[in-house]
């Protein structure tokens, strides 16, 4: 969307569509209304995407205008009035004007819970092993038999968890305001669950801002095919590949050298042959650079260092080895038939 002063052009689709508006008159309304509901003012009106009528979730598009919705606040069940005016983006908000600066998430968290519920499918990203950039998985629409919502596996209480077969079981968390803390991925690590996050907030104002309408359909298409919004908190399949690789890589010790008033530290013998003595007793012998090279290498996971008592603390002095595994094969992209 193009804005200007006295104007904006709004391009959808295809065809163009033009908005014609005059603020010259009064300097008061030179402010361009924005679809964007302002979630970040506080005190600000709350606008809620779905409203509840009995246990049902109800989207702004499918009920009458005004108090005739018949709808309550998700969040403290307060009577809710759907405004459909032209102005803003269609949206539910509290008859009474209370704050309720939950209600924007919990109606997402519960109609995000529904359709996982009722669809059993998701799209996941790829998982790339540490510093890969071809992923083991490619980003894959998995489709799942049973539905558990908010049960508990072990510590771990997830919203959402989706299974198939005997073995296939992946964790679903919806995000609205918090993104999972790291002491969640740690049990998520312990107990060896594949979990991927899933921000419906971002979501949210996404469709808010491409559309300048928010609607049911389009946030489910989101929710369930979308990938911008999705990360993995842990993927199990790629930490066993990760700790595998890392029992079997090497320690490269490292070899100082003092080249024409130049420190440098080289790595002999780099099996993936970065570069080869050009003369001298090692001609043609493969080595690399530990910072051109070893540094920035993809088959890297650790540079050793040498430590010396300062100050109560340990502190690095000289590299002493790099942990490579540029002599192993690169792993084989997993198909989806194994568990996620
Ligand atoms: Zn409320």
């Amino acid at each position: 969307m193009f804005e200007t002063n006295n104007f904006y052009i709004c391009f959808f689709g295809p065809t163009k569509i033009f908005f014609f508006r005059t603020f010259t008159s009064n300097p008061m309304n030179r402010r361009t209304p924005s679809p964007l509901p302002n979630h970040s003012t506080p005190g600000a009106p709350t606008h809620i995407p779905f409203g509840l009528r009995g246990h049902q979730l109800f989207s702004i598009e499918e009920v009458p205008r005004g108090l005739a919705c018949d709808c309550r606040c998700p969040a403290c069940g307060a009577q809710l009035v759907a405004k459909k005016g032209a102005r803003q983006a269609h949206h539910f908000a509290h008859y009474r004007g209370s704050a309720c600066p939950d209600a924007l998430e919990t109606s997402l968290h519960l109609k995000a819970k529904e359709i996982f519920e009722r669809v059993r499918r998701v799209a996941v990203p790829a998982v790339f092993l540490h510093r890969q950039t071809s992923p083991i998985f490619d980003a894959q629409l998995l489709r799942f038999e049973r539905v558990r919502l908010e049960q508990h596996l072990g510590s771990v209480v997830p919203d959402i968890i989706l299974e198939a077969g005997q073995k296939k079981r992946l964790l679903v968390e919806i995000t609205v305001s918090h993104s999972s803390g790291k002491a969640k991925i740690r049990q998520l690590k312990k107990q060896g669950l594949s979990a991927i996050e899933v921000d419906a907030l971002a979501i949210y104002r996404q469709l808010i801002q491409d559309f300048g309408q928010f609607r049911a359909a389009d946030f489910e298409q989101v929710l369930i095919h979308g990938l911008k919004q999705k990360r993995w908190l842990f993927n199990d399949k790629q930490q066993r590949i990760e700790y595998k690789l890392r029992k079997q890589s090497a320690e490269r010790p490292v070899k100082h050298r003092y080249f024409k008033g130049y420190h440098g530290y080289i790595v002999p013998g780099c099996p993936l042959e970065k570069r080869r003595w050009g003369s001298g007793f090692r001609q043609g012998e493969p080595y690399a650079n530990l910072w051109q090279d070893c540094l920035y290498c993809h088959r890297r996971f650790d540079i050793i260092y040498e430590t010396a008592l300062a100050g109560f603390e340990e502190v690095r002095q000289y590299p002493l080895a790099v942990v490579c595994w540029g002599h192993l094969p690169l792993p084989r992209a997993i198909g989806w038939a194994s568990s996620v």
